[in-house]
């Protein structure tokens, strides 16, 4: 039987209405969705009734009872299974609510390992489940352009379809249930390697006796240039503005997770494990509810030298 794609003006559940999720739901209204809306901050949860119209039915059960499909856009796994099935929210959960033949929508950077389980739960109450991380930072979430990576079953993706091109430019998909949190991690772990490295190399520039500002632009003109370099730099490291929206704490958990990735495949990564053994040490070092550009500054306390001043 062929399911209906989830088209506007559908209702549509979004948990999680943070520096990403605020945006993407707002995608969302702008396209014609009727978004019903739950976060555990009240302030979120008013902000976005305010600036998108969402309703807020007052409790996961309602909102897994009002909608065919449910989006999460939580910190990690832990809190995607919380909201779902109920654990520590007293009993309250979308599972309780949603009928049989709806969908969860995983968009967090969550654990693959726990989205396959969780999305074995929701089978056995015939509920499905797509993951579908983002890239693209809070910039490209309020432009709708966000890069999309989907895994789960194609009837499941095709009726998903519309809802993700309301909030992405580039939709790929990776693979059976999984797989997008899988690659998102993955990623995650490319960029903070490639910020760490230009750290370490900029300051061991100024420190020699170069301009950082200068190579940082020789970088991005060359073939050491990287995301970072392009997009991390010159706006919110050397600039010491250190406001790009995503969180040291969210990065870590990242590099956490795509260290679980090669272990569960079997592959070696040594130089994953120095990268992430790295960025613990910085979140250590620096404390709680930092940006993940301040990692920075991990390296100037070791070195002694703080980027854009004299050595
Ligand atoms: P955030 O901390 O700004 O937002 C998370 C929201 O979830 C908050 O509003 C919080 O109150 C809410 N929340 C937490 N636990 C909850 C629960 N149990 N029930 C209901 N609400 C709950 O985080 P963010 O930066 O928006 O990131 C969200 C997800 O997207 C993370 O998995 C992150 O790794 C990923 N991500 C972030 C970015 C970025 O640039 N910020 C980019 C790509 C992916």
């Amino acid at each position: 039987m062929n399911t209906p794609s989830l088209v506007p003006p559908a209702r549509i559940g979004f948990i999680g209405l943070g520096q990403m999720g605020l945006p993407m739901a707002r995608s969302l209204a702008r396209t014609g969705y009727r978004i019903a809306v739950h976060d555990v901050r009240r302030e979120a949860l008013e902000r976005a009734c305010d600036a998108i119209g969402a309703e807020a039915p007052g409790s996961l059960r309602a909102i897994g009872e009002r909608c065919d499909a449910v989006i999460t856009m939580l910190p990690d796994g832990n809190a995607v299974q919380a909201v779902a099935l109920g654990s520590g929210n007293g009993g309250d959960s979308l599972l309780a609510g949603l009928q049989a033949g709806a969908i969860l929508i995983d968009m967090s950077s969550s654990s693959p390992v726990g989205t396959r389980e969780l999305g074995a739960q929701l089978a056995g109450r015939g509920v499905a489940m797509l993951d579908a991380p983002v890239s693209g930072g809070i910039k490209k979430a309020v432009e709708a352009s966000l890069s999309i990576m989907v895994g789960g079953d194609a009837a499941s993706i095709a009726r998903c379809m519309p809802l993700l091109e309301a909030m992405g430019k580039q939709i790929f998909l990776t693979g059976p249930l999984g797989s997008g949190h899988a690659m998102k991690a993955l990623n995650n772990y490319v960029s903070a390697a490639g910020l760490a490295a230009a750290a370490e190399a900029v300051l061991a520039g100024q420190r020699f006796g170069l301009d950082p500002v200068n190579v940082v632009n020789i970088l991005n003109a060359s073939t050491g240039m990287n995301n970072s370099t392009l997009n991390k730099f010159h706006q919110y490291i050397l600039s010491r503005a250190f406001n790009s929206g995503f969180s040291l704490d969210l990065m870590v958990k990242d590099l956490k997770t795509a260290l679980e990735v090669a272990s569960a495949s079997g592959s070696p990564a040594p130089f994953g494990e120095a990268c992430v053994q790295a960025w613990c040490d910085a979140q250590a070092a620096l404390g709680p509810g930092v940006d993940h550009t301040a990692v920075v500054r991990y390296w100037e306390k070791l070195a002694g030298t703080e980027l854009g001043r004299k050595a």
